[in-house]
């Protein structure tokens, strides 16, 4: 089958669904439902976040693989997982790349990964420094085995000095042998479409994809944008705060803003697919992608054998 760093560049008007690790029975079964009748609009592929806490040291079966596991073998999706390094010892990364690889996953999007909020790096406690050396490591313990996405800062990354100076990190993270670049959300086509000459400018080629992320309510928004540290239009925020009490009417403008948004990247002829950050909620991504008339529902997916058998039983 054709790698998806290749389908990325071959295919066009696609687009891809990230989706973040559960942490309860009921959140999991919605968020595989979720997965299954969004997959049946054939995403090129849906990723799994890392959760960096949380898993106990040695365990290599953390909540994003097993989520990993069940979207790939289950739902029958090109999954890519994300790994985070900072904190993580070389034996351990070792542990979840091999059990990445049994689970059949083949596309990875490598991350430093942050501190736990108010917490500083033990330096101790980590191999890699950067996601560069995760890459690095990758390449040298797994050959070409796995496609490599790496994250990319069209706002420049909060902890650089200068949007330049990141740029040039994210530079040597592709030459370390990434595959293609996600970007961070942004709220303006110009950002991303400056982003994307400035790093063809420094010799970047590889595929950049722009990460698109609905508004869908004002507590997620607030809480995205103070982690990420974004800046995001005036009027937006106004706008935002202006209905701050009525998460349907900020749901209904981010499907909006998100439409221009991709459609003027569309137009662009600079962008081929689109990355959405999903919230794990499925109606404002829909709507986006039916408007757009990239929603492309057709085979429906296989029977479930229990469904199947409620159905017998029905009759
Ligand atoms: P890096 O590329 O390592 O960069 C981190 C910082 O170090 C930057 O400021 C960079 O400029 C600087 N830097 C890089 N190399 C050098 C060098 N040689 N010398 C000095 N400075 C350098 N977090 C999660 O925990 N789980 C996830 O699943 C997750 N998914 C994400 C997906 C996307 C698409 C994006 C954009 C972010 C995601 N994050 C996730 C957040 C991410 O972990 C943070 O943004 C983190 O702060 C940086 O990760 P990075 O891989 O971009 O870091």
């Amino acid at each position: 089958a054709e790698k998806i760093q290749e389908r990325i560049s071959n295919h066009e008007r696609w687009f891809s669904l990230e989706f973040f690790p559960p942490t309860t029975s009921n959140a999991a079964a919605n968020l595989i439902g979720c997965v299954e009748r969004m997959a049946l609009a054939q995403p090129l592929f849906c990723d799994i976040t890392w959760r960096s806490t949380g898993d106990p040291a040695g365990n290599k079966e953390t909540s994003s693989m097993m989520i990993a596991n069940t979207m790939l073998n289950y739902c029958n999706i090109d999954t890519m997982l994300h790994i985070t390094c900072c904190g993580t010892k070389k034996p351990q990364m070792i542990q979840y790349l091999n059990r990445a690889k049994e689970v059949g996953i083949r596309n990875l999007l490598a991350l430093r990964g942050d501190p736990p909020v108010g917490e500083q790096w033990d330096p101790d406690q980590t191999d890699f420094r950067y996601a560069t050396d995760l890459v690095k490591f990758i390449r040298e313990t797994f050959g070409d085995y796995f496609v490599i996405c790496v994250a990319g800062y069209p706002q420049g990354h909060p902890d650089t000095e200068s949007y330049e100076e990141d740029l040039g990190y994210l530079k040597q993270k592709v030459d370390a042998g990434a595959d293609f670049i996600i970007t961070q959300l942004f709220f303006q086509a110009e950002t991303f479409l400056k982003f994307e000459a400035d790093c063809r400018a420094i010799g970047i080629t590889c595929p950049i994809i722009p990460g698109i992320f609905p508004i869908q309510g004002h507590a997620s928004f607030r809480s995205v944008i103070r982690l990420a540290k974004l800046d995001v239009p005036k009027e937006m925020l106004d706008s935002i705060e202006s209905m701050r009490d009525n998460d349907e009417a900020i749901r209904d403008y981010g499907v909006q803003a998100c439409i221009d948004l991709c459609q003027k990247l569309l137009d662009s002829g600079k962008v081929l697919g689109i990355h959405f950050y999903t919230l794990n909620r499925e109606y404002a991504t829909t709507e986006i992608l039916k408007t757009l008339g990239i929603w492309l529902e057709e085979t429906p997916l296989r029977a479930l054998p229990w469904k199947k058998t409620s159905q017998s039983h029905a009759r």
